[in-house]
């Protein structure tokens, strides 16, 4: 079996990138098993998604704690605490980061591979940040086992549902045809099939409502949760041009945009989750977007 985890934020397509790999799979004649993880967040706030792909029936169920591939859609979640995505990670582990940088400059511990797949969906989708048809292609070129027609009609089946219109499902299609063959299959070394017992299963129990459920400790505790981490795109204004018309501060959100001494809109980065909407609304188009790199200077 190979057991691949995909990570991303909300919005990148993750959990699609996970079906489309696991409906490839399937169509390549393995049993395949796919499904997201996330909570009640938003935008911006971290995924995982799970394949598990193999030649025999498979049993094993829930999350991937151990994968033989880690597909990283963002390179910012490498120093996010909630996401982990190194977490469970070997030697052995095969890593792909979406990354301008090279793999020596993210790591030396791991063996990884990185591609900047922002600029490939840039020209094929006009988004920069919608991985689903990449990753996918990402995950069934490494596997190595998985035809190219039968990625092409994994995307197709799993995005037509999704209403997408024909130019952006030929966008897809060539997105995923070009990062196809422009990586090489890596011999994986999958781990030891692991043996499930009656012993081995843990029995779901629920806990007191004092264990079980968040404790509240502090009242108006929301700007303790920094959701600047979330970020993709950073919106930087060009106070230059910038009028003060305000109508930025108007429209976040997420109140994040306060309005300084001397008038002029501040973003506070802290918890500015990087959904853009304020770069849309400027009348001007004052508001300019770069791509986040803090992670990696
Ligand atoms: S990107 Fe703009 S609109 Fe969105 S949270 Fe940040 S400041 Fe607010
Ligand atoms: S909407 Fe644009 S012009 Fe108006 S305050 Fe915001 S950045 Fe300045």
């Amino acid at each position: 079996m190979w057991r691949i985890r995909i990570h991303g934020r909300g919005g990148q397509g993750i959990k699609t990138a996970s079906q489309i790999l696991g409906s490839a799979g399937f169509y390549s004649g393995f049993q395949a098993q796919d499904f997201p993880l996330y909570g009640a967040e938003r935008r911006g706030a971290p995924v995982i998604a799970f394949t598990r792909i193999s030649e025999d029936i498979i049993l094993e169920r829930g999350p991937i704690s151990s994968p033989d591939i880690i597909l990283i859609g963002d390179e910012t979640l490498l120093n996010d605490p909630q996401s982990a995505p190194l977490c469970g990670a070997e030697p052995t582990t095969l890593i792909f980061v979406n990354s301008s940088h090279t793999p020596e400059s993210l790591s030396q511990k791991f063996s990884l591979i990185t591609a900047n797949l922002n600029d490939l969906c840039l020209q094929h989708l006009n988004n920069r940040t919608v991985y689903s048809s990449a990753l996918s292609a990402v995950g069934a070129r490494l596997l190595g086992n998985i035809d190219l027609q039968d990625l092409l009609q994994a995307v197709e089946d799993e995005l037509t549902p999704h209403g997408i219109s024909s130019s952006a499902l030929k966008g897809n299609l060539d997105l995923a045809r070009e990062i196809f063959a422009s990586l090489q299959p890596v011999d994986i070394l999958r781990k030891e099939e692991k043996v499930l017992t009656a012993k081995s299963l843990v029995l779901p129990s629920q806990l007191p409502v004092v264990d079980g459920a968040p404790i509240i400790l502090e009242p108006g505790n929301m700007a303790l949760r920094k959701t600047g981490n979330w970020r993709v795109e950073r919106p930087e204004i060009d106070y230059e041009k910038c009028n003060n018309c305000l109508i930025c501060y108007a429209r976040c959100p997420d109140g994040v945009i306060g309005i300084a001494p001397d008038g002029r809109p501040e973003i506070d980065y802290d918890h500015c989750k990087g959904c853009l909407i304020c770069a849309q609304e400027c009348p001007g188009h004052f508001i300019h977007t770069v791509r986040e790199m803090g992670t990696f200077p």
